[in-house]
């Protein structure tokens, strides 16, 4: 019994405190062996244990089709990202025209859920770059942002995430991302704060300097202090 105490006291310290272990997502090797039907077929299956367990009647009109809808949900389109067959194609290009200065892609919606609750992170992605020898048509940017959101996700790691990728994708180090989010686990449960958010910004290349930094959160419009 109080063995269980600590555990469940350890549990409840790494969801409160929002720890990430790792920058990849930790997936099992057999991840993606079962097809996604399988992966429905199974979920439906717990989740209907989870709402029976919940003393919820599944019988009832409006609930009995509840379990297929979350299992759907959850395999096709809050956590598709989880699949490396769902990323989206990032063809890059020549700097033909030579830009080498900063491009921006701010605003990009961002819906994700938080891996400790599973429950939603809503907000905002600002992505840029400052190109050497690539550059990318822009809606990737907001697809790739899409990708990583979609899967059960930390802030921190979700924006590295992206970050790593486009430093890889861009051949550049100079990236900058930055995530403004609200967290439901935040606003619904625990300290229920509705009005905070959260903040989270990794760099490389030249945004390690000041200046470009500023230029880019000047251009969002953005105050750190
Ligand atoms: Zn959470």
């Amino acid at each position: 019994m109080s063995s269980n105490k600590i555990n469940t006291d350890n549990i409840e310290f790494i969801g409160d405190n929002h720890i990430a272990t790792n920058i990849s997502t930790p997936l099992r090797t057999d991840a993606f062996k079962k097809s996604d039907d399988e992966k429905i077929a199974n979920i439906q299956i717990h989740f209907q244990k989870i709402m029976e367990e919940l003393g919820l009647d599944i019988t009832d009109d409006s609930l009995s089709g509840t379990p297929y809808r979350v299992a759907k949900m959850y395999v096709k389109e809050l956590f598709y990202g989880l699949n490396p067959k769902n990323k989206p194609k990032l063809s890059t290009f020549d700097n033909k025209y030579g830009y080498k200065k900063i491009l921006i892609e701010q605003n990009i919606t961002l819906d994700s859920s938080c891996e400790h609750h599973f429950l939603p992170i809503t907000g905002f992605a600002h992505v840029a770059y400052i190109p050497e020898d690539r550059v990318i048509g822009l809606s990737k940017l907001n697809r790739l942002v899409d990708y990583y959101a979609h899967r059960p996700q930390v802030q921190e790691r979700l924006c590295l995430q992206i970050l790593t990728d486009l430093q890889d994708t861009l051949k550049t180090k100079s990236v900058i991302v930055m995530v403004n989010a609200k967290h439901l686990c935040v606003s619904s449960r625990g300290i229920k704060d509705k009005n905070s958010f959260t903040t989270s910004l990794e760099h490389g290349g030249l945004f390690e300097e000041k200046t470009y930094r500023d230029e880019f959160l000047n251009a969002i419009n953005y105050d750190l202090r």
